[in-house]
């Protein structure tokens, strides 16, 4: 029996599909798959890419921008500041975001910058995503992960 997922963000519901077979996303506390049937729990959640699975075939990958994720055998419900489904990223504007950001880091690395360009880098990885039959969310964060063209010189 395939389970209910909600993905939900102050300014909208970005996701609610009552025919989710799997989703895979990083809490904070690590990778974390849920099936149907997942024993309850809740957990703070990281930036990163979530894998969606259902429908049987379908696939699809979000942005969810940390926040909470409350699990129950029958669904999953998830609030956050900001999640974008990866067709909806407006990829110009993520570039644009990281290299404000960089730009900001290489003046004074602060933790707003950091997220900033971490926010970003999720994003265009999602993107860069749009199409790729395996997907495996990174654990590794961090400036290396920017293209080289818009690496701060
Ligand atoms: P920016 O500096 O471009 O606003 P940000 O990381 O500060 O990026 P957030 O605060 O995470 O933005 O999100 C603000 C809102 O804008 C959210 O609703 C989020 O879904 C949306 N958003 C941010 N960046 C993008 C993007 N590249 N494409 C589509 N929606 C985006």
């Amino acid at each position: 029996m395939p389970f209910t997922l909600e993905i939900i963000t102050p300014g909208r519901v970005v996701l609610h599909d009552d025919q989710t077979d799997f989703i895979q996303v990083r809490g904070k506390e690590g990778e974390l798959g849920v099936l149907p049937g997942h024993t309850p729990l809740f957990t703070a959640l990281a930036d990163d890419l979530m894998i969606v699975r259902s429908h049987g075939d379908r696939e699809d990958i979000v942005t969810v921008m940390g926040g909470f994720m409350d699990v129950r055998p029958d669904r999953v419900t998830i609030l956050s500041p900001a999640a974008e489904l990866a067709a909806e990223i407006d990829e110009v504007r993520a570039r644009q975001a990281a290299e404000r950001a960089q730009l900001e880091i290489d003046r004074q690395r602060t933790a707003e910058a950091e997220g900033a360009l971490e926010r970003a880098l999720v994003r265009l990885r999602a993107v860069e995503s749009v199409g790729r039959e395996a997907i495996r969310p990174s654990r590794v964060h961090g400036a290396e992960q920017i293209p080289p063209d818009i690496r701060g010189k």
